[in-house]
């Protein structure tokens, strides 16, 4: 049989493989092997990371490695090092779709080259609308670029927008778990070591994503995503906690019809979505949802005195400028430093509040202007916290 133009499969170049994203990524695309093939990966330092994927992924042939210090060719394979591997990955490998699974503010910069190279984009990293929205929006106007999302509430919202109306969308409705510390109160927090904060209710992910759950910076972080990735204002993005994390988000719309999205959590499903939308595939699951089991949903509304950062996040967002990339760099840098004991719990929200009030305001970023604001942040954080 002849093959078509859609049964060729898609070139798909993987940033951040080693982490967890990366690995559900990795899952998905070898459940699907008809119709995507993994072409180009990357990591930080993970070498022997990398080294386990090519052996599972033969048709890997462009790899990108931070700690790598130069560029190489080893038996076919094209090796790229150093800290703008991943930028030059995007430029120069041969791929249809990136996924980017990076975390952090450095995943910023392979997302506007993929834009620029008009590829499309499934994007996990939160990074590259907190802190380079505005330059994100810039790079789509001029670009064929689709860009998917894989975050799980951002994945629900885009799957309840789907045969709607953008314009009859009344709000979005986030849902938070709560994160890992929700049953305590502020005084409780002080002396909260990083073994408690690491112990996520429901969803198993990376050690700063988990930080950021527990304080709410991360759930602020999906706001100004959702900003973005869905255009509306701030006014029409509400968060609700939901320490079930079942219902992943919801859509409200003008007469007042509430599509939800209910899954297990499981992050096969938004990466796979995002992969496929609007396409829906079997996908394996270790333990789907089963709603004849009794589920016990509960929502509660947000408590902004609880959980400071999120009204924090949304003033940050309403700036644009440069401000996110204070917010995230600030937060960074001071999760770093409290993941190796160096500060306390609670220092983390005091470091973001003082750097915001601190780090020079821009009103109108390049990105050089957001790379400076991302390293001047950092500095100032380590030296006014460090003890
Ligand atoms: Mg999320």
């Amino acid at each position: 049989m002849a093959a078509d133009v859609s049964s060729t499969p898609r070139k798909v170049l993987l940033l951040g493989a080693t982490g967890s994203i990366g690995r559900q990524t990795l899952d998905v695309i070898a459940q699907h092997p008809q119709d995507f093939i993994l072409t180009g990966i990357s990591a930080g330092h993970d070498q022997k990371g990398l080294e386990q994927i090519l052996k599972a992924f033969p048709s890997v042939k462009s790899v990108g490695l931070s700690a790598l210090n130069e560029d190489t060719e080893i038996e076919g394979l094209r090796w790229y090092g150093g800290q703008d591997q991943m930028a030059r990955l995007a430029k120069e490998a041969d791929y249809d779709l990136m996924v980017n699974a990076v975390v952090g503010f450095r995943g910023l910069k392979p997302t506007l080259a993929a834009i620029e190279q008009g590829k499309d984009l499934a994007l996990a990293n939160k990074e590259s609308l907190v802190c380079g929205g505005e330059l994100v929006l810039q790079a789509l106007k001029n670009s064929p670029t689709h860009l998917t999302p894989i975050d799980s509430e951002h994945s629900a919202i885009f799957q309840c927008l789907q045969g709607n109306d953008a314009e009859d969308v009344a709000r979005l409705i986030i849902t938070a778990s709560g994160g890992s510390l929700r049953d305590l109160s502020r005084d409780q927090l002080a002396g909260i070591t990083p073994a408690q904060a690491l112990k996520h209710p429901s969803w198993n992910m990376g050690a700063r994503i988990t930080i950021d759950s527990s304080t709410m910076v991360n759930k602020g972080f999906e706001v100004i995503e959702a900003h973005y990735l869905f255009n509306l204002p701030y006014e029409k993005i509400e968060t609700v906690l939901h320490p079930q994390s079942i219902v992943h988000s919801m859509v409200e719309y003008k007469d007042h019809a509430i599509i939800a999205q209910l899954g297990s959590a499981d992050m096969r499903l938004p990466i796979q979505y995002a992969l496929y939308a609007p396409r829906r595939p079997v996908l394996k699951e270790d333990k789907p949802l089963d709603m004849t089991k009794s589920l016990d949903l509960n929502f509660k509304a947000m408590d902004f005195e609880r959980f400071p950062m999120l009204k924090t996040a949304i003033e940050t967002g309403k700036r644009k400028g440069n401000a996110g990339c204070i917010f995230n760099a600030a937060d960074e840098q001071a999760v770093e430093m409290f993941l190796k004991g160096e500060i306390g719990y609670l220092q983390i929200e005091e470091a973001i509040q003082k750097a915001l009030e601190t780090i020079d305001y821009i009103a109108d970023p390049s990105y050089e202007d957001l790379e400076m604001t991302d390293h001047k942040t950092r500095q100032w954080v380590w030296d006014a916290f460090h003890q």
